[in-house]
């Protein structure tokens, strides 16, 4: 059923303007530009064109969204940011170039300097994923990289600028403009007061859809005067001046190498099904992924990115756990070499070989002197020294997989 909808997949642009000439909507230029407004509004929203989002998925997480207004953060998102990385030990400045990872473990190169891990979690937006800045080795397999290339990664960009006063209204939380022109219809469309919770005047304005892509092709300054031009076609007709800015911020997400776009959206040919594949562990529990971009139920928001890495950190300890449960229950061979007083032929020494628990190797270690340590063996664990030959199946892979072990050591391990 989901590859027959796939395969009739559209845009839901081409779908809304077959609707809309099907049943003559809008067409008073007046209507025109107010149903361009709410188109502009869906391109912010969904931060990608009209054309490029999938009709049959885009809202696919629709029936997760949770209630509640939505609301401005005094001091900004950073607020979180900061509490939640509290004491945690964080390498600012280090740009991520490979991430290398084996049967045994992980390795994770940045700026010249190597980490080395038995898991990792990678958190990077899906636009430097889908730009190919991180070489992963091996491969990505061919289902993940299918997944990054299907899901879309939009644009949506943001000029703040910070006024002498306050000269749109106190009250005044958010307003909005019209433009004849449908292919500007996103250039800043919205504006958002942060007065009341930035502590100054502040304006930001919003740019989407195709405005947002032009937008970076201009500079901050052209960007300003075009947000004041706008600015002054709303309000001097109603005989409020308005002021130059005291400072501005311009966006540029699309340009941003540690970001290449904003946040994801569902493409035409894809669906939420590449949200979950994004969100899958590789290497065998070696590379686990988090962020918006991994998050079928809430993608593009920040609880969608905070919550994938709660899902993920649960993820990471449930495999290191069955790796410690594996090396726990796991056979280690343990070779017991005789000699001296245990053995009168002259110079020579008898090797014996036993299988032990990794928890009974812990243990012997911990034993004080050789014959507290062959009591400890015999009595204890009753453990029955063997020849060589006469190791069973288990002893003998358990040596195999010494040998190859120990090849892949001298070799790196690690494909480099
Ligand atoms: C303009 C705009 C408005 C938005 N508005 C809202 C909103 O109102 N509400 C909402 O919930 N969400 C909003 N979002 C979306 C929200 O910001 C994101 O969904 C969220 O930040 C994604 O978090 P993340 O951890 O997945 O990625 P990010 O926050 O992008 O974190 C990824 C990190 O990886 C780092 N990185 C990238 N490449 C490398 C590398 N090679 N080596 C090392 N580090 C690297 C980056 O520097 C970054 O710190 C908005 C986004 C934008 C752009």
């Amino acid at each position: 059923m989901i590859e027959e909808v796939k395969s009739v997949d559209v845009s839901l642009g081409t779908a809304l303007e077959a609707f809309r000439r099907a049943y003559s909507v809008a067409q008073d230029p007046q209507e025109r530009m107010l149903l361009d407004w709410h188109l502009a509004n869906l391109e912010y929203a969904n931060a990608s064109l009209m054309s490029n989002l999938s009709m049959a998925y885009w809202d696919q997480d629709d029936p997760y969204e949770m209630g509640g207004d939505h609301c401005f953060i005094p001091g900004g998102n950073e607020t979180f940011v900061r509490s939640l990385s509290e004491g945690l030990p964080i390498f600012y400045e280090r740009t991520v170039q490979s991430i290398r990872y084996g049967s045994d473990g992980v390795l994770v190169y940045a700026n010249g300097q190597e980490f080395r891990g038995d898991m990792v979690l990678c958190t990077v937006p899906l636009g430097v994923l889908k730009k190919g800045s991180i070489e992963f080795v091996p491969e990505l397999p061919q289902r993940k990289k299918g997944a990054i290339q299907s899901l879309g990664f939009g644009l949506l960009n943001k000029v703040a600028i910070l006024f002498p006063y306050n000269f749109w209204g106190g009250d005044i939380d958010t307003f909005g403009h019209l433009t004849e022109d449908p292919s500007m219809r996103g250039e800043f469309f919205l504006f958002y007061s942060y007065s009341s919770v930035s502590g100054g005047p502040l304006l930001v304005a919003l740019v989407a859809g195709d405005a947002a892509i032009k937008f970076e092709l201009m500079s901050p300054v052209e960007s300003v005067n075009r947000v004041l031009e706008i600015l002054r076609g709303i309000f001097n007709p109603k005989g409020i001046a308005v002021p130059d800015p005291i400072q501005a911020v311009c966006t540029r997400w699309g340009k941003d190498a540690f970001a290449y776009g904003s946040y994801s959206y569902v493409a035409v040919g894809s669906s939420g099904d590449d949200y979950d594949i994004l969100a899958e562990s590789i290497g065998d529990g070696r590379v686990f992924f988090a962020g918006e971009a991994t998050n079928k139920q809430y993608p593009a928001t920040m609880h969608g990115a905070l919550l994938s890495g709660m899902r993920e950190a649960a993820n990471i300890l449930r495999e290191a756990k069955r790796r410690s449960n594996e090396v726990d229950s796991s056979n280690s061979l343990l070779r017991v070499r005789f000699g001296g007083k245990y053995l009168d032929v002259g110079c020579l020494s008898l090797c014996l070989y036993g299988l032990i628990s990794r928890n009974q190797a812990i243990k012997l270690s911990e034993e004080e002197g050789e014959e507290n340590r062959m009591r400890m063996l015999n009595q204890e664990f009753g453990v029955r020294l063997v020849g060589r030959k006469g190791l069973s199946g288990a002893g003998e892979s358990l040596i195999t997989n010494i040998r190859s072990a120990k090849s892949n050591l001298e070799d790196g391990g690690i494909q480099r």
